[in-house]
């Protein structure tokens, strides 16, 4: 049940997709030589498989436990992040002057996926981390900056990100959490945080030396809603300047939730302030904290958009070994009349084709993403602007095809996929949850057409429609579906409700984030004919042309859903549909 990393076509998305040529000829990334780009994808592959992949079923099995407020994990987590530590693999695109390597962002995407890929759960810990990074980089202060960062980019310490409250999910608006300042003695300056979050991942667990979390909460009188949320940085242990670590902070974890999957990642049930002297400061500027937020919220949905890459890599690796293994039936349509390995039947070849081919189209979509991310870190704002569009594309889409990917998988077991010995199950409850966390894909959708379709008035959406169309003359079906996804944005824009166009905005979302995916696929086929990655030469002209022939089709389909409007959803009242 170990998997293969996937480099040869991380190096081709990295190439092709995230242009890393183009990057390193800038000063700031010009460390990204392709030997370097190539020794970091093997080498964090083989660290995945090698130390963290092994970890993968006991993490399911025996999963994170709270004892006495101590989160216990599995013999071996500890060891193997430590190793993960020591070889600097955390710190991969962390800032310069904080210990970091300042590579590109589509390198620490490479080293992610590859963690994810081998263990899910565990990988959820870095992926907080680096999002803790981000948010201090661009709005901590400098004393902040000094004493938690180099910690963080090592990955000697962790970072958490508690935003959800009982009364507070997608709302985020409605959390309750206060933070009173102080105004004398030792902590003059900083606040008082009290307040219950939930769901907090990697909340509480002892493989760092301490948890930097990041908390949103109000202060007295901060105005209702999202425009009085403050962040707040609430260590568990309070360091001293030169980051020596001191007293315990008053806040823990009061319980673990129970999963459907992701059992090694402890879920928490943080407290904070149970006796009245939980310390935090603040970062950036007061009611500004959802903005800083969001630094940290863009980077993990990349991240849990890659999760779906991630589990369908996993799952389709162990789907494809089954099916070259399973032996039933002739070939119905074959006149040897000796069983064949089920992969040998038309419908398991479909399955296992839709598998590779949504899994290579989820991590180009992935690729492309960071690298407009990184671009714009450069200072090309709209490639920036790109990015910005790209997150909801890639994190609904990309953890969708997680999803369907991970159920393929069971479904090419048969049988034993139901039966939770085969592995194959994990997955598929694995993949469950990168739908829902960071706002779920309901509110990415939203998000798309409510403000990212909007951005400069509809330029950002209208360029990347306009250079899709451009490219893709040689592809009728994705040049249609990008025709398709242009008129439905102009319509969304000018003509449509709010209430229709959030109607078909998951729908529609879905079209764009496969156009996108299959014009990624499309430049990475042309690069594989021009002689770009020689060891996909045979596999990759398939899985896309089975991409732009039976994906893409589908995503077309769509376009009822996507210009339904709103009128049949609400043709019976909520009563009516509960009867
Ligand atoms: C395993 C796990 C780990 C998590 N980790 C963290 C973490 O580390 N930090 C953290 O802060 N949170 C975390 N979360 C919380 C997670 O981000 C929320 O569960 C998620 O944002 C959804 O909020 P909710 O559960 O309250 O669902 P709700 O907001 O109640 O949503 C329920 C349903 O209604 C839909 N819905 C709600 N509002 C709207 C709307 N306005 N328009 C359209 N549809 C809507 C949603 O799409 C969803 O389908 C985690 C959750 C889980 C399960």
């Amino acid at each position: 049940m170990s998997y293969t990393p996937a480099s040869a076509d991380q190096l081709l998305a990295i190439k092709v997709n995230a242009g890393i040529a183009g990057l390193a000829a800038h000063e700031r990334y010009a460390a990204a030589e392709p030997e370097l780009v190539e020794a970091i994808v093997e080498g964090i592959g083989a660290f995945a498989a090698g130390e963290w992949a092994p970890l993968n079923r006991i993490g399911d099995t025996e999963g994170a436990r709270l004892e006495n407020g101590v989160v216990r994990l599995p013999d071996g987590f500890a060891e193997a992040y430590r190793a993960y530590v020591a070889q600097g693999w955390n710190a991969i695109a962390g800032p310069v002057e904080h210990g970091g390597q300042g590579l590109p962002f589509a390198l620490a995407c490479a080293v992610l996926e590859n963690l994810g890929t081998a263990n899910l759960a565990f990988s959820l810990l870095p992926i907080l981390t680096v999002g803790a990074v981000e948010a201090l980089e661009h709005h901590g202060s400098a004393g902040q900056q000094a004493t938690y960062l180099s910690r963080l980019v090592s990955g000697e310490w962790s970072g958490t990100m508690n935003l959800t409250e009982p009364q507070a999910g997608s709302d985020v608006g409605a959390l309750r959490t206060t933070a009173t300042p102080i105004g004398e003695g030792e902590h003059s300056g900083k606040y008082r945080i009290a307040g219950q979050k939930i769901f907090i991942t990697w909340g509480e667990h002892e493989l760092t030396a301490n948890i930097v979390h990041l908390v949103l909460a109000r202060t007295p009188g901060s105005p209702e809603g999202s425009r009085g949320i403050s962040l707040f940085l609430v260590p568990k242990f309070l360091p001293d300047a030169d980051g020596t670590l001191g007293q315990r902070n008053d806040l823990r974890a009061v319980s673990l939730e129970h999963k459907l999957g992701i059992h090694a990642s402890p879920t928490c049930v943080m407290s904070y302030g149970d006796h009245g002297n939980c310390i935090g400061e603040l970062v950036g500027r007061e009611n500004d904290g959802l903005r800083a937020m969001f630094t940290m919220m863009n980077s993990a949905r990349i991240n849990v958009g890659a999760q779906g890459v991630m589990l369908a890599e996993r799952a389709m690796q162990q789907a494809i070994a089954y099916a070259q293994d399973r032996v039933q039936s002739p070939r119905a349509g074959s006149p040897d009349r000796a069983p064949v390995a089920i992969i040998e039947h038309p419908d398991v070849r479909r399955m296992v084709l839709r598998m590779k081919a949504l899994t290579e189209g989820g991590r180009a979509l992935l690729y492309y993403t960071a690298g407009q991310v990184d671009r714009g870190t450069l200072g090309d704002g709209d490639a920036k602007a790109r990015a910005d569009l790209l997150v909801p594309l890639l994190k609904a889409w990309g953890s969708d095809v997680g999803m369907e990917v991970s159920s393929l998988g069971i479904q090419v077991h048969g049988g034993m996929g139901f039966i939770e010995e085969s592995g194959a199950a994990q997955h598929f409850r694995d993949a469950r949850i990168p739908p829902i966390y960071e706002g779920t894909n309901g509110i990415q959708a939203a998000d798309l057409v409510t403000r990212k379709l909007p951005l400069d008035n509809g330029g950002v959406f209208a360029a990347l429609m306009a250079e899709m169309e451009r490219d893709t003359a040689d592809a009728p079906a994705l040049a249609g579906l990008v025709k398709d996804c242009a008129e439905i944005g102009g319509w969304m824009l000018r003509d449509a409700s709010l209430d229709d166009r959030l109607a078909g905005s998951v729908a529609f979302c879905t079209m764009c984030a496969v156009a996108v995916a299959g014009w990624q696929l499309l430049r990475q086929a042309r690069a594989v004919e021009a002689g770009e990655a020689p060891a996909l030469a045979e596999t990759k002209p398939v899985t896309v042309r089975f991409f732009l022939e039976r994906i893409v089709p589908e995503a077309r389909g769509l376009l009822a859903s996507a210009t339904g409007g709103a009128g049949l959803l609400y043709q019976l009242d909520a009563k009516a549909l509960g009867g």
